[in-house]
């Protein structure tokens, strides 16, 4: 409701500026035309109508980045709020329980792992937070990075905080290929992307990642999952602060949209790109991050 409100807003402000650019440009032909022999005031017309397209431009350009900024401002409350206060809340209440009446051992040690799969949820949004202001003021540790050792560690990882086998996230690492990189962003940005493959599939998870040569001394990282899949006009705009596709999905599968930032600032900062294949809903996902080599 309130996006739409604001797509609204913007594409009023837009066609506010086109509409008052159009009837100065029809002010300067009738002003033209009455006066099309006095060479002075002409050229005096030229300037003063540029200067007020110019205006009404910058006027309609700042309106818009202000509205996008405010939405952003709100899209950060409403993910990182929630994000936050879910799992403290749960903790809290089986806290309380465990307090106020006696709970038998099996019970206790049931309230005990959920107790600390939500201390997992609040460090692993709080970190993502951090990362992301760090983002711009860090400074890159680089180094010579074996992406195979890296991904292989990733995939451990990833496979025992979901307790995945081998068969449900697979890494097939064709030759050993070095980058220069910072690995601690590097790591941030490949266990996105595995933590996203498994958290978007429906059981049985089937997510392959690979990492091999490509053209141009670059290295190719893919991850493909066979799970929800992404609709065409969203594959560039996950990539946003704070975006998620908006659907039943969003408020299922917990997140603050903040993970492929990540990994597009990571990319970025190594002088590589990564972008998103799917073929819609339903049809699973392919990421694809691209590094330089290191020779
Ligand atoms: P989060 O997962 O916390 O919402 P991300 O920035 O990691 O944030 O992802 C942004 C959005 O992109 C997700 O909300 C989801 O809609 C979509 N997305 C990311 N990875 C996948 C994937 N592997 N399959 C389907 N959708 C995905």
């Amino acid at each position: 409701m309130v996006v739409a409100g604001r797509q609204k807003s913007i594409a009023f402000f837009i066609a506010l500026g086109a509409g008052l650019i159009a009837i100065c440009v029809l002010l300067y032909v009738g002003w033209v035309l009455l006066n099309w022999r006095t060479g002075v005031l002409l050229f005096l017309g030229v300037i003063l109508l540029a200067v007020l397209i110019a205006g009404v431009v910058l006027n309609t350009t700042f309106l818009v980045r202000e509205i996008r900024r405010n939405e952003q401002q709100d899209a950060f409350i409403n993910a990182v709020t929630h994000e936050l206060k879910t799992p403290v809340a749960s903790i809290r209440l089986y806290l309380e329980t465990l307090q106020k009446r006696p709970v038998d051992d099996d019970k206790r040690q049931e309230f005990y792992r959920i107790m600390l799969q939500d201390s997992d949820r609040l460090l692993s949004t709080i970190e993502q937070i951090l990362r992301t202001g760090r983002m711009g003021a860090r400074r890159l540790n680089l180094a010579r990075v074996d992406l195979g050792v890296l991904i292989d560690g990733c995939v451990q990882r990833t496979r025992s905080l979901h307790h995945l086998n081998p068969e449900s996230l697979a890494f097939d690492q064709a030759e050993s290929i070095d980058v220069l990189g910072d690995s601690e962003e590097l790591e941030a940005a490949v266990l996105n992307l595995l933590d996203n493959a498994v958290k978007y599939s429906k059981p049985p998870v089937r997510v392959r990642v690979s990492a091999a040569p490509v053209p141009d001394g670059k290295v190719a990282i893919r991850v493909s999952d066979s799970g929800v899949g992404i609709p065409k006009p969203e594959l560039k705009q996950i990539f946003k602060r704070f975006y998620r596709v908006p659907g039943p999905l969003a408020t299922k599968v917990k997140g603050t949209g903040l993970g492929l930032f990540i990994v597009k600032s990571v990319a970025k900062r190594h002088g590589g790109r990564v972008w998103a294949e799917s073929e819609g809903p339903g049809t699973g996902s392919t990421f694809v991050l691209q590094l330089p080599v290191m020779q």
